[in-house]
């Protein structure tokens, strides 16, 4: 895995795959799930640990991210989002 993508293991068997590369910065990842998603010094992404929230918060902030820069995959590997 590049070192730009950071990876995690969510509820529900849902992994949680996030892009630095593709991170603005917005924020509004961390602002709907901030035990999952802080921004570095730099104003990128780190994930932390996404077990602390349930499947459907992930999903909002995935679907929040300006840049698609937070990725949802099924047990498998399949991509569920974007
Ligand atoms: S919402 Fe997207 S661009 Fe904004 S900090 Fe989170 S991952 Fe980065």
């Amino acid at each position: 895995m590049p070192e730009a993508l950071q990876e995690g293991q969510g509820p529900d068997g849902l992994r949680v795959v996030v892009d630095r590369d593709a991170c603005i910065g917005a924020a509004s990842c961390a602002g709907i799930a901030p035990s999952v998603f802080r921004l570095d010094g730099r104003s990128r992404v780190v994930l932390t640990d996404p077990t602390t929230v349930d499947a459907a918060t992930l999903w909002r902030a995935a679907q929040s991210c300006p840049t698609d820069a937070i990725i949802l995959e099924d047990e498998r590997g399949e991509q569920l989002y974007p």
